[in-house]
């Protein structure tokens, strides 16, 4: 896939009407609808400004939680265009809806160096079906369309990709740090290129596993995934979580990193527990897991293999914790992980989600060199997947 893409510098955006799609899925207080982290607001702030400094005239749009085409209004994007205005220090008109008459009416009144939100994008049908008729709407409103919600590139949405069936296409500054620092790490890699991977499920990290058998020189497997592999070489694992249908593939991705000569290393103790339970008593076990107990976090030795391979890295990419950080008990592992990437010297890349989550928590995120801002899309990048939202954008 090329990443290569033009950016919202690579046109002349003086005076234009400019359609900037935003990710402002922002978390909120399930009562109150108060938005609980303004970070993805933050984030926007550069392309935002940019535009405005250059004179254009800003239409703004995201979706915000799943309102599956209906009109939720505890969905309504309305805190987001307040929460904005405070940060930019001017006005953020807000439109009742989307393509509507209050957004027609508004978007063509717009000004030179004004920004417009319209309401929440899902409460369409069209949005998420990505049908021509909503994409159509949306750019008629503007010249030049800009994407900037890697969160959302996965998908193939109106607001994502169809618009750019009518619009000029370029990206925003946050997509392009993204393509430039992942694309980099996946297609010229500083190397040895070490990729860390952990979380729940081998089901949700097939597709990743296997294309970085293609590039990385060694694959660092933690978290409850790792115990489908640890079956998989013929071990016991007690109750640790298992994926008795991977584990197939499991045995076929331990083959192939060994054709391929690539390292992949796999904890060889762990912290157990006798119930899933952040009040359990861990229990260190080196190698077989007895019934009974289950693997909760990687032990001292394993954090010690893993930490060697990632301090010697050119690049690191690391997705999904080592273990059940939530719990106090159990989150060495995955604090112990977030520390060799601060200290690797490395290029390192976190991405979106609860590894993200991890490094900001335990206070190394200003030492990682970048984390993604997208989860589920970061993960279909390193998939090495045509994400949608990035091809519909013009080449360099
Ligand atoms: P994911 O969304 O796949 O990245 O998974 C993240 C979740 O995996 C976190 O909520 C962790 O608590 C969980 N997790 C990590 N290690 C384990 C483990 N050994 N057993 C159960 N859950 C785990």
């Amino acid at each position: 896939m090329n990443y290569n893409k033009k950016t919202v510098t690579d046109l002349d955006v003086k005076g234009k009407k400019v359609l900037l799609r935003c990710d402002f899925n922002v978390p909120q207080d399930k009562t109150t609808h108060a938005i609980t982290d303004d970070k993805r607001i933050r984030a926007a702030l550069p392309t935002i400004q940019y535009l405005l400094d250059q004179n254009a005239a800003v239409i703004a749009c995201s979706h915000l939680g799943k309102p599956k085409g209906q009109v939720k209004p505890e969905l309504t994007l309305a805190p987001v265009a307040q929460r904005l205005s405070e940060l930019l220090g001017r006005e953020v008109i807000f439109a009742a809806d989307t393509i509507g008459p209050d957004a027609q009416v508004k978007a063509a009144a717009l000004k030179p160096g004004q920004i417009l939100l319209l309401e929440n994008l899902r409460f369409d049908i069209g949005e998420e079906k990505n049908h021509p008729e909503f994409a159509k709407a949306l750019a008629d409103m503007a010249e030049i369309y800009v994407s900037d919600a890697f969160g959302t590139v996965h998908r193939a949405h109106a607001s994502t990709a169809g618009v750019a069936a009518y619009l000029p296409a370029v990206s925003g500054f946050l997509i392009q740090k993204e393509l430039e620092i992942m694309g980099g790490a996946l297609n010229d890699p500083k190397r040895p290129f070490v990729a860390v991977l952990g979380g729940a499920k081998v089901s949700d990290k097939i597709g990743v596993i296997n294309n970085l058998l293609e590039k990385a020189d060694t694959i660092i497997i933690g978290g409850g995934m790792a115990y489908t592999f640890k079956k998989a070489q013929g071990y016991a694992i007690g109750t640790s979580l298992l994926e008795e249908d991977k584990i197939g593939y499991a045995k076929e991705m331990i083959a192939k990193a060994e054709a391929k000569d690539v390292k992949f290393l796999l904890p060889t103790d762990n912290l157990c527990a006798k119930e899933f339970s952040k009040d359990s008593e861990p229990v260190l076990v080196e190698g077989d897991i007895p019934e009974g107990l289950m693997g909760m976090d990687i032990g001292p030795k394993t954090v010690e293999d893993f930490c060697t391979a990632v301090k010697g890295a050119g690049t690191v990419v690391w997705n999904g914790p080592m273990g059940v950080f939530e719990f106090p008990a159990f989150a060495e592992g995955t604090r112990a992980m977030a520390k060799a990437l601060a200290e690797s010297g490395a290029i390192t890349i976190v991405g979106g989600g609860d590894s993200a989550a991890a490094v900001e928590q335990l206070g190394f995120a200003d030492k990682i060199t970048h984390i993604s801002t997208g989860g589920g899309a970061s993960l279909e990048f390193l998939e090495g997947l045509e994400l949608p939202g990035v091809a519909c954008l013009l080449d360099k």
